[in-house]
């Protein structure tokens, strides 16, 4: 076989009707197929029991099914977490986690190897820019953890996973043509049907894209990972502010809202001592104040090689209750998983490579420029 095959979940559901209507197939062809893609979840074509064998020969010269292999999986002993490290084609790999909880089954999937944006509290940081994911990498995650998650409670038809949120490695607003197809994919109706409105991208605060994705028609939610409500602290944390600071990532955040009428989430990312002073609760109040927004704090978790420690409890609680008095809705998110480093910001893939960085450069006017990638 000379001619390198083609990873099919990279395809949404018009490419394939199209595909093999140039093939001469019949229009219900690509329903059929869709269905044993996502319904079914099969990795075999020979499963594919309506479709006639030369047509499942055909697809099988062209194309493969499997795009996420899993390496290594472990277990939490919380008894509700799972983690796999996952082989893409090229050798290089991505984490993906699957976290149970009383009412949801989420899969927190990643959207690159590795990630360019380099936040000074996350593992994934760490690695620089690898690769960005294919569209067909990002569903491949989603379908390995629900083919598991079948296959322990023994069903076949149902979808099991209840949310899906692009947390894991990457930005998911920088690979963000790949990301959107996926979802579109994960939320086609005559296949896997998740709802929009269970899957959630969360951003470092790329505003063009913010901006951009207020016009998508999809119901996917939207969590701005801000973790400082002044510029100074935040650029510290969050190099990428340097381009996008918080005055014009709260602009594109209300253009969004504008736009859409959802609700979006923050994510605050306690640091004991660094940003989680009850003056610093006051200034996010002020911030957010008046928009539809919800908080959600997260104690950050332990990253190798970073001094940092999460925020105590009754810290948390104190900076909790300024927002509350606020009228703000927060949440604190649940600690998982930490014993396996599959917690926010822990994700990690080893690699023989050394990824880009994207350095934000702020000319001497003070006006923001457009980035340099270095590494
Ligand atoms: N690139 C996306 C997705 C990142 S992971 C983004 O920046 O939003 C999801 C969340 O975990 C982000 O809010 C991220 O800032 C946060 N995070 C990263 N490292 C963390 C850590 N060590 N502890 C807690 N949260 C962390």
């Amino acid at each position: 076989m000379s001619e390198q095959k083609r990873a099919l979940y990279n395809l949404d559901r018009a490419e394939l009707q199209t595909l093999l209507a140039s093939w001469g197939e019949p229009t219900f062809r690509a329903d059929q197929v869709w269905e044993w893609l996502y319904r079914h979840l099969v990795t075999d074509f020979e499963a594919m029991h309506n479709l006639p064998r030369a047509l499942r020969a055909r697809l099988a010269a062209h194309f493969t099914i499997e795009g996420a292999r899993p390496r290594a999986e472990r277990s939490s002993s919380d008894g509700y977490t799972r983690k796999w490290l996952l082989e893409l084609a090229d050798g290089e790999h991505v984490e993906a986690v699957l976290m149970e909880y009383e009412r949801r089954r989420t899969a927190c999937i990643s959207v690159q190897v590795g990630c360019a944006f380099a936040c000074a509290f996350c593992a994934t940081g760490q690695m620089g820019l690898i690769r960005n994911l294919s569209a067909g990498e990002i569903v491949a995650q989603v379908l390995h953890i629900e083919r598991e998650v079948r296959a322990l409670e023994k069903t076949s038809g149902e979808r099991a996973l209840t949310n899906i949120v692009f947390m894991g490695m990457g930005e998911p607003l920088s690979n963000y043509a790949n990301v959107l197809k996926a979802v579109r994919i994960l939320n086609d109706e005559a296949g896997f049907r998740m709802g929009a409105r269970r899957m959630t991208l969360s951003t470092v605060g790329l505003v063009p894209a913010i901006r951009r994705l207020a016009h998508e028609p999809l119901q996917v939610n939207l969590a701005i990972s801000l973790h400082a409500p002044t510029d100074e602290l935040r650029t510290s944390l969050v190099p990428i502010n340097a381009q996008y600071p918080i005055r014009e990532l709260m602009k594109a955040v209300r253009y969004y809202l504008e736009h859409t009428g959802r609700r979006v989430t923050f994510e605050y990312a306690m640091i004991a001592g660094v940003n989680d002073d009850e003056s610093l609760a006051e200034a996010l109040a002020q911030l957010l104040s008046g928009l539809l927004v919800h908080v959600n704090l997260i104690p950050l978790n332990p990253v190798p090689g970073s001094p940092w420690q999460g925020s105590d409890r009754r810290q948390v609680e104190a900076f909790a209750a300024v927002l509350r008095r606020h009228r703000l809705p927060v949440t604190v998110r649940v600690r998982r998983g930490i014993d396996i480093a599959a917690g926010c910001g822990q994700l990690y893939a080893p690699t023989g490579r050394q990824g880009r960085r994207i350095v934000p450069v702020r000319e001497r006017t003070g006006t923001y420029v457009a980035s340099r990638t270095t590494g």
